[in-house]
C-alpha cells in the first residue's frame, strides 16, 4: 500500500482467477478506495440516480493474455475493474477495518506499509449477481479507454467512525487532508450500460429494485 492519491494496495503476484466478463483468466493487480471530504457529501465515482455514495472500492484486474498490467492497460478490454459502493452503516466492518487500521502508517505520499493476508472477496458485497457493466476508462491518468467496469448493486456498510478514518487520515499536497479523491461523473458519450437484473438495460436510466438507487446511472 502506498500513500498516493488513490492509495493503491498492491496485491500479490499470481492472484489470478477466472473472473472476467467472459470468464477468461484475469489477474488482480491492486485495489484502492475513493472517498469524500465530510459526512454526507459522499465520495463514490459512480452515481446512481444522482446519488453519490460515501465511498467506492475498485479492485483492478488485467487480462492474463497480456504479460503485465502495464501492457494490458493499453489494450481494449485489457483491464477489468470490480467496483463496490460504500455507505454508512451502524456496525464496524471487520474486513475493511483490517485495512483502515494501517492508514495511519502511510499519511504522506510515497510512504508504504504492509497489510497482512486478507481475502479480497470479503471486501466485496455478498451478492455478486446483480451488477452494472460498461466499457469505459481508467478514472486516473492516463485514463486509457480499456476498462471493463463491473459495479455491484449491493452496497457495503462501514461504521461512521470507519468512514471518518477513511476521509481524514491521509495527507495530500501541503500536508492538507486528502479529501475527495474521486473523478466527477462523465457523459456516457453513447456508451451502453448493461445491468444483470430485469429492467436495467437502458443506457441512461438503469432502474434498481428498491431504495435510493433508482435510475440514471452515471460513470
Ligand atoms: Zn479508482
Amino acid at each position: 500500500m502506498t500513500g498516493a492519491q488513490v492509495t493503491p494496495l498492491c496485491l500479490s503476484p499470481g492472484c489470478c482467477s477466472c473472473a472476467g466478463p467472459a470468464q477468461e483468466p484475469v489477474c488482480a493487480a491492486q485495489l484502492h478506495l475513493h472517498w469524500g471530504s465530510q459526512p454526507g457529501l459522499g465520495g463514490s465515482e459512480h452515481t446512481v440516480d444522482g446519488h453519490r455514495f460515501a465511498g467506492e472500492l475498485h479492485v483492478v484486474h488485467y487480462d492474463s493474455r497480456f504479460g503485465s498490467f502495464k501492457e494490458a492497460a493499453k489494450e481494449p478490454g485489457g483491464l477489468a475493474v470490480l467496483a463496490a459502493f460504500l455507505q454508512v452503516g451502524s456496525e464496524e466492518n471487520a474486513p475493511y477495518q483490517h485495512i483502515l487500521e494501517h492508514l495511519g502508517a502511510i499519511q504522506e505520499e510515497g510512504q508504504e506499509t504492509l497489510v497482512g493476508g486478507f481475502d479480497v472477496a470479503q471486501l466485496l458485497p455478498p451478492d455478486l449477481g446483480r451488477y452494472f457493466r460498461y466499457n469505459g476508462s481508467l478514472t486516473t491518468p492516463p485514463c486509457f479507454q480499456t476498462v471493463n467496469w463491473t459495479i455491484f448493486n449491493q452496497t457495503l456498510r462501514l461504521s461512521p467512525q470507519q468512514i471518518t478514518v477513511l476521509e481524514d487520515t491521509l495527507r495530500g499536497d501541503g500536508d492538507h487532508p486528502l479529501h475527495g479523491n474521486f473523478r466527477l461523473p462523465q457523459d456516457l458519450y453513447g456508451r451502453t450500460v448493461l445491468a444483470s437484473f430485469p429492467g436495467g438495460h437502458s443506457a441512461r436510466r438503469v432502474p434498481l429494485p428498491a431504495g435510493p438507487a433508482q435510475g440514471n446511472f452515471q460513470v
